[in-house]
């Protein structure tokens, strides 16, 4: 069952592609590989869909790729042949776990442009992992902000960057490098920092996940938990101060959300080298459309991943549901 979805209705491409491919077999083999875990063809008609499939991604040499090892290619041409095998077998959706972070902002670009290319041809939703929000802008059509597996704020990209309101979206996009750059008398100026670290998942305190680290906090953040309240146009933000600004009721989560509900990921992972888990995701609800591109924006443990695992039904959530094209996808353990 979970062979006829990951990989043909929902392919993921991990993070260091010299990592992923095998450094011992040859490009065309190892597209081939994924096509034949899916389908049966006869020798000659895999060999012709794998020379398309690298076409798609290499149109001016796909034939070389396909006959080179992983250590002849640059770190581009290598993420370009994850993305080939992503898209080998058709998929609707695909979600990119940081797809450029080990390239260079040229390559990046080029990356993104191939997105943006396929998601047009064949109709892709695409999930793109980030911890850089600099890349956003006129690639994604709605951002989802993380901290701590917690959804600190979701909305169209232009809204979310052009106007944050969460305290995190606003302090990690201060500390982006384009802040400061282009001025000449800042190149000097320090980069922003958002002071403090993340909280331990085993040592949780009641209250919003971010008062530990937030300019704005009041004596209310340490005790409750702040729900999402819809700012319109699908713009929703977890915070007690842009309910106060908003002049709304304080509301603690729980209660059902503001936000809609299409689907959820709720993970559990265990604490390395122990049987301890630690909830890791809670209270992510988004859903996204053919042709669109949906950001997932936070730190290193802020739930990204883990929200990725949840929907290639690589882990299995423990409440909540992942539906694909409307059809239940991922089960609640
Ligand atoms: S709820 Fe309070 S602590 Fe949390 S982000 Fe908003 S103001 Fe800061």
């Amino acid at each position: 069952m979970l062979q006829r979805i990951r990989g043909a209705r929902i392919a993921v491409i991990f993070q260091e592609p010299s990592l992923a491919l095998h450094p011992m077999i040859r490009i065309g083999e190892q597209v081939k590989d994924v096509l034949a875990a899916h389908e049966s063809s006869s020798r000659s008609a895999m060999r012709q869909k794998t020379l398309q499939l690298l076409g798609e991604v290499f149109p001016m040499d796909a034939g070389h790729i396909a006959e080179s090892y992983p250590h002849q290619l640059s770190g581009g041409q290598q993420q370009r042949v994850l993305i080939a095998q992503a898209i080998a077998c058709g998929p609707s959706l695909v979600v990119a776990d940081e797809p450029t972070a080990s390239l260079d902002p040229s390559t990046q670009q080029e990356i993104l442009s191939l997105f943006r290319k396929l998601r047009e041809k064949f109709r892709l939703s695409l999930i793109l992992i980030t911890h850089n929000p600099a890349l956003l802008a006129g690639f994604a059509d709605r951002v989802l902000v993380m901290y701590a597996g917690r959804a600190a704020e979701a909305g169209p990209v232009e809204k979310v960057l052009g106007s944050p309101q969460h305290p995190y979206t606003r302090a990690l996009l201060q500390s982006m490098p384009s802040e400061i750059e282009g001025h000449v008398n800042q190149r000097k100026s320090k980069l922003a920092v958002i002071a403090g670290e993340a909280p331990n998942f085993e040592m949780l305190a009641n209250g919003c996940r971010f008062e530990a680290r937030c300019a704005d906090r009041m004596e209310l953040c340490t005790k409750r938990e702040p729900a999402a309240v819809n700012l319109g146009e699908s713009h929703a933000v977890s915070c007690f101060q842009v309910r106060r600004v908003n002049g709304l009721e304080p509301r603690q989560s729980g209660a059902a959300s503001d936000c809609r509900q299409s689907r959820e990921g709720y993970g559990r992972r265990a604490v390395r080298g122990t049987k301890r888990e630690v909830m890791a995701l809670q209270g992510v609800s988004f859903a996204i459309r053919p042709e669109s591109t949906l950001a997932l924006v936070g730190e290193s443990g802020s739930g990204k991943s883990t929200l990725a695992f949840c929907l290639a039904c690589l882990e299995r959530p423990t409440s909540g549901r992942i539906n694909l094209s409307g059809r239940r996808n991922n089960r609640a353990r």
